[in-house]
């Protein structure tokens, strides 16, 4: 039985940041890392008072934010008790990898959780990553496997986390399963998207030599549908496999396609992205784009943005500005428009921004300027103002940005067509998303669809719980049957 008084005991309580002077100097993640065993700043003991904020609801809302069906009221109170053996078993039971969810998930659950009412819901998130950071530390994750094999081989496209979460719901379920990944290491957008100050990838690391204990196969650097020597073709892929994951995500980034967007020093973010990851860990002394010493402009006021912001700060940038054609977002959520238990679409200062830069709302880009030798060196923008729902130029408003490097962070326009996608034949939908039907099932008969590649740009938890739910769909056509949980269709949507 939860302690139903213990919010009003504890205040919400969070482990702080490192200050910025020290992190930006490094690429380690913002928040400390525990040092034998314990955290001196925010002890364990503190992590089990917030567990002891949640009230065990009869109603828990916080359920209705996650997709993955997390058991959230039971593993807060386990950790409450010190339980860490019997938490990791309820937080497993319902995540592949709460690791990765407890490090980068904007957390919906805690947007649903009815102390939000009071804005001061239970830290859930945190709570998450102690569990799984305790049950590495006490060596309770190990590998899970199949007590039976099936015989039948399951290919598995781009190792992002659908990718990740598909393949060890199917190894476990028995079956021979291959990942294959075009980069030449796994891991999708959590290898080479996400910074090392998000989510240091050892994290990462450890859940794969899980996987590969497993007996699930990783083959990197081989695109599939790819034209290379060592690529794989779709007839070797579909005579070799008896069932397919495509799980290759979002990866067409939108452009922006603005007089002089041909300059020198214009990039995708997901251009710029991987060589500041591969900086990080230590594989490139050089990145090929290097913000250090330059005045940064990115187009994209979100998630992307500020992971362009974090990277180019540790660069050494000069300026870097952040563009939003969305006005600011209210300071607390607005309850006629975007009421409690949806999620509230306020203000955040993530990491990144804490370290500085200045975000401007509500601005539109006109065109790019070029120096003498075809660079980029400012941008034109203007104001823009909402009108009948379109955005108009607020005239005069016209001002010049000084820019040498600028990222555009404007979200991703679906999966990529060419290769893979038109080698298979299967249809893809108005949004360019590889369509599926109520099963995973694109409309080439045994190739199942998970993750962005079929939801579009998403979050990370939706990425596991399709995996999870293709899996069960993969396994029921395999055999005809499955105990494989399903925890989302493939049109389910977050509540709003
Ligand atoms: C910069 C950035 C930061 C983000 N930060 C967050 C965050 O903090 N929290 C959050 O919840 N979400 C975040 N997201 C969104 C999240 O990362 C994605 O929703 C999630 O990774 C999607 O997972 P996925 O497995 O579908 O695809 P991905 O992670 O995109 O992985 C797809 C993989 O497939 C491979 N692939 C594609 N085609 C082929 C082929 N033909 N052969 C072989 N391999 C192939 C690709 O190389 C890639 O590695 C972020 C996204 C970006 C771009
Ligand atoms: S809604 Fe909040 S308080 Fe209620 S069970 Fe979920 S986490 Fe606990």
């Amino acid at each position: 039985m939860a302690d139903s008084t213990g919010f009003l005991k504890h205040e919400r309580a969070l482990p702080p940041r490192r200050p910025v002077d020290v992190r930006i100097l490094d690429w380690k993640d913002v928040y400390l890392s525990r040092q034998n065993g314990e955290d001196a700043v925010f002890p364990v003991t503190a992590v089990r008072q917030q567990a002891a904020r949640c009230m065990d609801c009869g109603i828990p809302f916080c359920h209705h934010g996650c997709p993955l069906g997390n058991l959230i009221p039971e593993w807060n109170d386990l950790a409450r008790r010190d339980d860490w053996t019997e938490a990791i078993e309820r937080l497993h039971a319902t995540n592949n990898f709460p690791e990765f969810t407890g490090k980068l998930c904007p957390a919906p659950c805690e947007g649903s959780c009815v102390l939000n009412l009071q804005e001061s819901p239970v830290t859930i998130k945190q709570i998450e990553w102690e569990i799984i950071d305790q049950a590495f530390q006490r060596d309770l994750v190990k590998p899970v496997t199949p007590q039976e094999h099936t015989g039948k081989k399951v290919a598995v496209i781009g190792s992002g986390p659908a990718g990740l979460a598909a393949a060890q719901q199917l190894t476990r379920a028995g079956h021979d399963v291959t990942v294959f990944e075009r980069a030449d290491r796994v891991g999708g957008l959590l290898r080479y998207g996400i910074p090392e100050f998000k989510m240091e990838k050892a994290l990462l690391d450890r859940r794969l030599d899980q996987m590969r204990a497993e007996g699930t196969r990783f083959v990197t650097g081989v695109e599939v549908g790819g034209s290379g020597v060592d690529d794989l073709s779709a007839e070797q892929l579909r005579a070799e496999y008896d069932a397919v994951v495509l799980s290759g995500g979002a990866t067409v980034g939108r452009d922006l396609p603005a007089p002089g967007r041909e300059l020198v020093g214009i990039h995708l973010a997901m251009e710029y992205l991987p060589g500041g990851n591969r900086q990080a860990l230590g594989e490139l002394d050089d990145p090929p784009i290097d913000a250090h010493g330059k005045h940064v402009v990115i187009i994209g006021g979100g998630d992307t943005g500020a992971d362009c912001l974090g990277t180019a700060h540790r660069q050494g940038a000069l300026s870097v500005t952040q563009l939003e054609i969305m006005p600011a977002p209210p300071g607390q959520r607005d309850a006629a428009t975007n009421p409690w238990p949806t999620y509230p679409m306020v203000m955040r200062v993530s990491s990144a921004h804490e370290e500085g830069g200045e975000r401007l709302y509500s601005v539109n880009t006109e065109r790019f300027v070029g120096d003498a030798d075809g660079n980029v060196r400012a941008l034109l923008i203007h104001d823009v103002e909402r009108v009948d729902g379109r955005f108009q130029k607020v005239e005069g408003t016209e001002r010049e940005l000084p820019a040498d490097l600028v990222f555009l962070a404007m979200g991703f326009t679906g999966a990529q067509r060419e290769g893979l996608v038109e080698a298979l034949g299967v249809d893809v939908d108005q949004r360019g998303n590889v369509a599926r039907d109520g099963e995973f099932m694109s409309t080439v008969p045994g190739v199942f669809v998970a993750g962005d590649m079929g939801r579009g740009q998403s979050l990370i938890v939706w990425a596991i719980a399709e995996g999870r739910a293709a899996a069960g769909a993969v396994d029921t056509w395999l055999t005809g049957s499955s105990m494989l949980p399903r925890p989302v269709t493939p049109t389910a949507v977050a509540l709003r």
